[in-house]
């Protein structure tokens, strides 16, 4: 049995986070769980906050989205803020409103796709829905439906011989998941979503739903220290900061855990990276240290650091003609630095040795990621608040395979190397 001193504890305990969290409600609800058996309190922003120097709280919008802080005992305009960034939501499908689908005598359920999934890897897999419903008088509920009631199945090779020469999907036409036999009779996805919230149908006025693979997270690899997991990208980078910031003793400087939902999608919502959540979060901030100074935000800003944390890549086994031959991040090698020369990534020379020095004071190694000439890059919530705030802003995360499929992998032993680095980076 591992020990809490273990090397893999913190990877089992990613898993635990994975597995509670199937749609980005889910995922903000648990790290509400783990910051209020940890002290901080929750703060609504229909509120006025009194914020006093060590006090711990949190707040959520739109039920995807939370920041989470430490007030420091110095002001934050002479002190700025250190900040560990994540998102919330993963590429998956999400439920129409008319979602009740009858064909071929079946009963399907209506989706969209959301993000860029790997849409191949969703087939033949048990899925559930999850998600947030608003019921009746504005109050809302998270729902995930017991067991695995839909499915995605392939089409048989005999049907259609094509797919050796590769598999087109059309979402609209081929990813329609099946819940059951059209028999007239059975309960739907609404009769489902009501049960599950405990509620009657016509209580249900609306929905925030996704599709979620059940199978749970699992340690993988020859010797176990693997992780085969959904939604790794980027719960993983939200568990190592919400970790991290737990763990931080509380000093002079404010600490913040931001975790946007939307990032999949470009982050253009109000709970998104491009949305204003951080920067009111910061004004409210600044107004109780600081009062009356009217230049204490840009202050504050300009003398904090985000650290915006979401997964690289490691280098593929098979495919390693598709990264960079001297940037080929291995599995288990710590944090990956993350750097573009057109910006889709906010890390530059003042950031990367900032990152550096502090992986170096936590005895954790650091390992460097830039796309080839010859392809495209992605891109992070760093440039995009970087961008909006002016705050500077470095790109890390831990290397991964299998980036945005249904089952995802990464290793526990990056867990506590990502812990220990923003770790340092918020006692800094
Ligand atoms: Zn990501």
């Amino acid at each position: 049995m591992p020990t809490p001193t273990d090397e893999l504890a913190l990877g089992d305990d990613l898993r635990a986070f994975v597995d509670a969290s199937p749609s980005p409600s889910h995922a903000v609800a648990e790290l509400a769980r783990r910051l209020g058996a940890a002290g901080f309190t929750e703060l609504a922003e229909v509120d006025r906050w009194q914020l006093a120097p060590g006090a711990a709280h949190f707040v959520v919008r739109r039920g995807g989205s939370l920041i989470a802080f430490r007030v420091g005992s110095a002001p934050l305009a002479s002190s700025g803020m250190r900040l560990v960034g994540a998102h919330t939501d993963s590429p998956t499908f999400k439920v129409r409103p008319h979602n009740d689908v009858r064909q071929a005598g079946y009963r399907l359920v209506g989706v969209e796709p959301y993000g860029g999934a790997l849409l191949h890897t969703w087939l033949d897999r048990e899925l559930t829905v999850a998600g947030r419903v608003a019921l009746r008088g504005g109050r809302t509920a998270l729902v995930r439906l017991p067991g695995a009631p839909l499915r995605l199945p392939s089409l048989a090779i005999h049907l259609d011989r094509s797919v050796r020469e590769g598999l087109t999907l059309d979402p609209q036409r081929h990813l329609v998941p099946v819940w059951d036999r059209d028999l007239g009779t059975t309960p739907g996805l609404a009769e489902a979503l009501a049960t599950a919230a405990g509620v009657d149908a016509d209580d249900v006025v609306g929905h925030d739903l996704v599709l979620a693979d059940t199978q749970p997270a699992a340690r993988a690899g020859a010797d176990g220290t693997w992780i085969a997991a959904p939604r790794l990208d980027d719960l993983a980078c939200c568990h190592s900061g919400l970790t991290a910031l737990l763990a931080a003793p509380a000093g002079e400087r404010t600490q913040v855990l931001v975790c946007n939902d939307h990032e999949e999608v470009g982050s253009g919502s109000m709970q998104g990276a491009r949305g204003s959540f951080l920067a009111d979060v910061i004004t409210r901030l600044v107004a109780v240290t600081d009062p009356g100074d009217v230049q204490a935000v840009h202050r504050a800003v300009a003398r904090s650091v985000l650290v915006s944390a979401d997964l690289g890549h490691a280098v593929h086994p098979t495919r390693a003609d598709r990264h960079e031959p001297a940037h080929t991040p291995e599995l288990g090698g710590g944090p990956v630095l993350k750097l573009n020369a057109n910006q889709a990534y906010a890390t530059d020379a003042l950031g990367s040795g900032w990152f550096a020095e502090r992986c170096a004071e936590a005895g954790v190694p650091v390992q460097y990621f830039v796309s080839r000439a010859d392809l495209p890059c992605g891109s992070t919530i760093g440039p995009l608040t970087a961008t909006r705030l002016g705050i500077p802003t470095v790109d890390v995360g831990a290397p991964m395979l299998a980036m945005h499929s249904c089952r995802e992998l990464a290793s526990a032993l990056d867990v506590p190397l990502m812990v220990g680095a923003l770790g340092a980076c918020l006692r800094d």
